[in-house]
């Protein structure tokens, strides 16, 4: 049971100890305090944990500190959208809102290689009014003798370009909870110039030790991507563990999953689970059409899969898009044959728009509609 108190009540308010005088009626339940700092308000949960099922809601939500009273499914006890759960969906971050109202397209080069490439990238993302981007220091790839990235030498340039061309945030994956303190440092050192998600790639779905560090620190949200061997459920529990660690600024990224079955894409494209996952959480959903096809290949009416598959995310809902480019492809050190030229950055933003106007759309012709078919 989830009990969301009203906001802004000092820690000094009566009503966690009034809580907590109801609790010990029960025996076996425990209750756990949640402080979460939003852009406007601070915001207090307690969540009842143990034997919750034969404990009344009643008591709690008539306690005049209490918000709203949230039961529970155990499965993604955290992530989960649960029943009568009014709760918002995202969060704000450095001035960006990852709510469900706002799109955002993270354009930006797979592994970070030379200033100038970054500099072009981050120019591309300014003069297409984007905020946000993505930037890969740390690649963990599939041959050891593949480049690893550059690691925490290139940050500090990397972060004063972003400040530079006003992006706010960049996705940036990390393999090893060092990474994190070495983006804090260097962010610091740069005066805090810009803003940084934290990726788990793929490959580390089910790094629990990892997903642990993420969610044990609130600075920084986390754009968690599904597993691309495991299934959905197991990938949203992968997802629960951030949260449960006490991070809840979480994006939950799809990026295809490996089969042979999705050839000659990379991956096959699995965005028809963006629904699933609104469905069953309450974390806003990305996508990332560069992994998921791989390649460059151009349609019969003359756009690309990577739009296409682009635009198929977005209609379903999704409000993220995390899309690899490169000034140079052929000169990339990474992932080359997917990436877009910044030339091309303009062209995506305004597609990724008419196909978010289309959804909108289908929303508002569903409005009044009976739930389900
Ligand atoms: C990436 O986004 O750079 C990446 C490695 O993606 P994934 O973890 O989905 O393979
Ligand atoms: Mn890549």
């Amino acid at each position: 049971m989830i009990l969301i108190l009203r906001p802004d009540q000092p820690a000094s308010s009566t009503t966690l100890a009034e809580i907590e005088a109801l609790v010990r009626e029960h025996e076996g339940v425990e209750m756990r305090v949640h402080q979460f700092e939003g852009s406007r308000h601070h915001l207090t949960e307690v969540h009842l944990v143990g034997q919750t099922a034969a404990v009344p809601s009643d008591p709690f939500a008539l306690l005049p500190g209490v918000l709203q009273v949230v039961r529970v499914t155990t499965r993604y006890r955290m992530i989960g959208r649960h029943a009568s759960d009014r709760r918002p969906v995202g969060f704000h971050y450095n001035g960006v809102d990852f709510g469900l109202d706002h799109l955002h397209v993270l354009a930006g080069l797979c592994a970070v290689d030379t200033p100038e490439h970054v500099d072009r990238m981050f120019a591309a993302c300014q003069e297409s009014g984007l905020e946000t981007s993505r930037m890969g220091a740390y690649k963990p790839r599939t041959s050891p003798y593949d480049f690893q990235g550059l690691g925490a030498s290139c940050l500090p340039w990397v972060f004063e370009s972003a400040g530079r061309h006003g992006v706010r945030v960049v996705a940036m994956e990390v393999t090893d909870a060092r990474h994190v303190d070495e983006i804090r440092d260097a962010l610091e050192r740069t005066g805090n110039a810009t803003g940084v998600m934290l990726q788990v790639g793929t490959r580390n779905a089910q790094n629990f030790e990892l997903l642990k560090a993420v969610g044990q620190q609130r600075e920084f949200p986390v754009l968690f991507k599904r597993g691309m061997g495991i299934t959905l459920e197991e990938s949203l529990n992968a997802a629960e563990y951030i949260a449960s660690e006490g991070n809840p600024n979480i994006v939950f990224c799809l990026r295809g999953v490996k089969t042979h079955l999705g050839d000659p894409h990379r991956n096959l494209v699995d965005f028809a689970h963006v629904p699933v996952v609104l469905r069953q959480t309450r974390l806003p959903v990305c996508v990332d059409p560069s992994h998921s096809v791989g390649r460059g290949a151009v349609a019969p009416d003359g756009i690309p899969d990577i739009f296409h598959v682009t635009g198929q995310g977005i209609v379903a809902g999704a409000t993220s898009v995390l899309v690899d480019f490169h000034p140079s492809p052929a000169k990339a050190l990474c992932d080359g044959p997917q990436a877009l030229l910044p030339e091309d950055l303009p062209r995506l933003v305004a597609y990724a728009r008419t196909m978010r106007a289309a959804y909108e759309a289908a929303v508002e012709s569903f409005q009044g509609e009976p739930a389900g078919l």
